[in-house]
């Protein structure tokens, strides 16, 4: 069994994320189930770290990408969880990811974890395990989304549920999500904040129509 360790005790909130250029619009869609569960799982775990793996297609097209993630799960029953870490169950991932591609040819999307309250970006160590995945196994791109609990209103804070978050950023019951693409190839591992984000609209629904 792989073991993935995810320690996300390397904060590095400072750390300025670079746009790589690419002419591609990215678009990513989260249908209300895949949103639903996030929002579930965040709330079973209020002072650990959780996660799931997301399911969903790519459509790349000549200027665009879009990323419809259709469906997400919690971190598995053997997931080791911390404040501060996330193991999850890889075995748990690897059934999901079976099922996803039995069931509805759906693929690895990436996926999400829940970091500490005021932590909106990917640590150090959550670049490290994107490099590992990406030396380790066969993938162009990857969809981080960091959940996180939103605190309540202080000075400066743009994310507490009295303001409007930003727009790189959406909410989802008492959680934020900020959602991260890594891409494979490009000079570094910073991320990309797509474009455009959906939680819900009519391109998502003609799609389920077919799906
Ligand atoms: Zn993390």
């Amino acid at each position: 069994m792989k073991i993935r360790l995810r320690k996300d005790n390397k904060f590095d909130n400072n750390k300025k994320i670079k746009a790589i250029k690419n002419t591609k619009t990215v678009t990513i869609y989260f249908s209300p189930e895949t949103l639903r569960v996030i929002k579930a799982e965040s709330e079973k775990s209020p002072y650990t770290e959780t996660g799931g793996i997301l399911l969903g297609r790519k459509y790349e097209m000549a200027n665009q990408i879009i990323f419809v993630v259709f469906h997400t799960s919690g971190p598995g029953p053997r997931a080791f969880k911390t404040p501060i870490a996330l193991v999850p169950d890889i075995d748990y991932y690897n059934e999901m990811l079976i099922n996803g591609r039995k069931s509805g040819g759906l693929d690895y999307m990436g996926e999400w974890h829940k970091h500490p309250a005021g932590f909106e970006n990917t640590s150090l160590a959550d670049l490290e395990q994107v490099n590992k995945i990406f030396a380790e196994e066969e993938r162009d791109f990857m969809i981080c989304p960091i959940v996180f609990e939103k605190l309540p209103a202080a000075k400066g804070r743009r994310t507490s549920p009295h303001l409007p978050v930003d727009k790189d950023m959406f909410t989802c019951g008492r959680f934020a999500i900020k959602v991260f693409y890594f891409l494979r190839g490009s000079k570094k591992m910073d991320a990309i904040i797509p474009k455009n984000i959906h939680k819900n609209s009519a391109f998502y629904k003609k799609l389920i129509k077919n799906y």
